[in-house]
């Protein structure tokens, strides 16, 4: 049986995808699907009308290719150009329309050495495939209509998900959570058009739609997407999280903070001031929140640093910048010095939370409430590894004050919907002052369907060709 030809316009939703006509191109993609590096099993993974006819010439197993049941194993050997086995493998075909594509879909599941999967994939190209591009797979199941634009997003947003509640979200999107309350969402003001747009046609039949109701459903829609856009900082922080840089004098503490929270031994340790002459990066889950640590070279004065450490702490000066949240460490089993104070100092006003180390020595010798000024203080031993749950949660509780999150409303996590919804309330602010303004209705009709394409935008029923490859390109190779 020959492979089935998928056309893109009998699977997309009348009218949706209009792009989809324009940008597809039916051949076969393929790609490793599976890391690069060495693992358990390695994938090949080809979407297209050439799936069964690049199995039947590359696997041989006991059926042939195109006598496969769909989305069923099969068992057999990959073969190089000359017939020789290149490795056993699992082959499934996904049938068109029901495979993540919406195409035919081929996997070849091979034993994960990375230079026999590279061979599996230069076989397959041989046979007729070209190498897809980053998320090709995903943009084609999007022109399909097997996934929106929002749910496409949300694929990515699941394969780099560094916690597991942000891969929670992800998942929730994914599913069409966000996706079903944007579409609601543009119902509702294609309903107020079409008010607006009985006032157009019908104008001189005295058909009169009241301001009131008007103003009635521009306010309940401004409000439901301002309360969309306020759930954008706490999926901002889930998704990209929150960069926290400990600093303090050498010796204080620093690394051995930073293994102790990462619970390994990764930054050096070693009773010799100064040795940690650049910044070291970990990213670690904290409580769901991903946590970028850095621990930085040792704040002293400059006139006694070695030209090395010199450069370390110039570059402190800017993990410091960029940080959203630092942990001022300080050595609570000696006395404040200069070098202490230039690090509350440095402290003072930004997000903070301050740490006393050394704890298992004794109580601090100095008052911790008089040197916190506002932060709030964790006092902790590195090298015991006690208070670290008191100082996570002391983090999460300063990245997280101020944020808002409305109960019942999808969390926000992309910039590009975050954006389209804060356009579309400007636009239906601008439709609320028309009306006020008793602007003739044609006029307020703009404004309503300006925000009407902006949400649109977000699950892709308005969307154009550079926006689709601006999103596409940041998935990884094989998605
Ligand atoms: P850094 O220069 O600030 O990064 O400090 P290090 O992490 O390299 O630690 C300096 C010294 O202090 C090392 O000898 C550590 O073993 C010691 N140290 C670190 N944390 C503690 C702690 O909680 N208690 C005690 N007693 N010693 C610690």
């Amino acid at each position: 049986m020959a492979a089935r030809r998928v056309c893109s316009h009998t699977l997309k939703p009348p009218g949706r995808h209009a792009l989809a006509a324009l940008m597809y191109t039916e051949d076969t993609i393929a790609a490793i699907a599976t890391p690069q590096g060495p693992g358990g099993i390695g994938v090949v993974r080809l979407s297209g009308p050439q799936c069964v006819a690049i199995a039947a010439a590359v696997f041989r197993g006991r059926r042939p290719a195109h006598e496969w049941t769909s989305h069923r194993m099969y068992r057999g050997m990959i073969l190089d150009v000359a017939g020789a086995a290149l490795d056993e493998a699992l082959a499934v075909h996904m049938r068109a329309p029901h495979s993540y594509t919406g195409e035919d879909v081929l996997e070849l599941h091979c034993h994960g050495s990375p230079a026999l999967v590279r061979q599996v994939l230069a076989r397959v190209l041989c046979c007729g495939a070209r190498a897809a591009q980053p998320g090709e797979f995903t943009k084609r199941a999007f022109l399909n209509g097997r996934l929106d634009l929002a749910q496409a997003e949300a694929v990515i947003e699941l394969v780099q998900a560094r916690t597991g509640d942000a891969a929670q979200l992800a998942v929730q999107q994914l599913g069409g959570r966000l996706s079903t309350h944007v579409d609601n969402l543009r119902t509702q003001l294609i309903h107020l058009k079409a008010l607006l747009e009985a006032q157009i046609d019908f104008s001189d039949e005295d058909v009169e739609v009241k301001q009131v109701e008007l103003l009635g459903c521009i306010n309940k829609s401004i409000s439901i997407v301002t309360k969309s856009i306020n759930t954008y900082s706490h999926g901002k922080l889930l998704r990209e999280g929150v960069r926290v840089a400990i600093i303090g004098k050498p010796n204080a503490g620093k690394s051995s903070l930073l293994n102790a929270l990462l619970g390994e031994e990764r930054a050096i340790v070693t009773p010799i001031a100064g040795t940690t002459r650049d910044a070291i990066e970990e990213a670690v889950d904290f409580d769901g929140i991903p946590v970028v640590l850095t621990d930085t070279a040792g704040l002293r004065q400059m006139e006694h640093a070695d030209p090395i450490e010199r450069m370390g702490m110039e570059r402190t000066g800017g993990t410091i910048a960029a940080s959203q949240l630092l942990l001022p460490v300080l050595d609570a089993s000696a006395p404040l010095d200069a070098a202490d104070h230039t690090v509350l100092e440095t402290a003072r006003g930004l997000p903070a939370v301050l740490v006393l180390n050394k704890i298992d020595l004794g109580p601090p010798v100095f008052e911790p409430i008089a040197v916190a000024a506002g932060m709030p203080v964790v006092q902790v031993s590195a090298q015991q590894r006690s208070g670290l749950p008191e100082l996570r949660r002391a983090v999460i509780a300063v990245a997280t004050s101020g944020l808002t999150v409305e109960h019942g409303t999808p969390v926000l996590t992309n910039a590009r919907h975050h954006a389209a919804l804060t356009q579309a309330v400007d636009s239906l602010q601008l439709a609320r002052q028309s009306i006020s303004a008793g602007q003739t209705a044609d006029l307020v009709a703009v404004d309503v369907q300006d925000a009407i394409d902006h949400i649109g935008s977000i699950t892709g029923i308005v969307t154009s060709e550079d926006v689709l490859d601006r999103i596409f390109s940041e998935f990884c190779i094989g998605k």
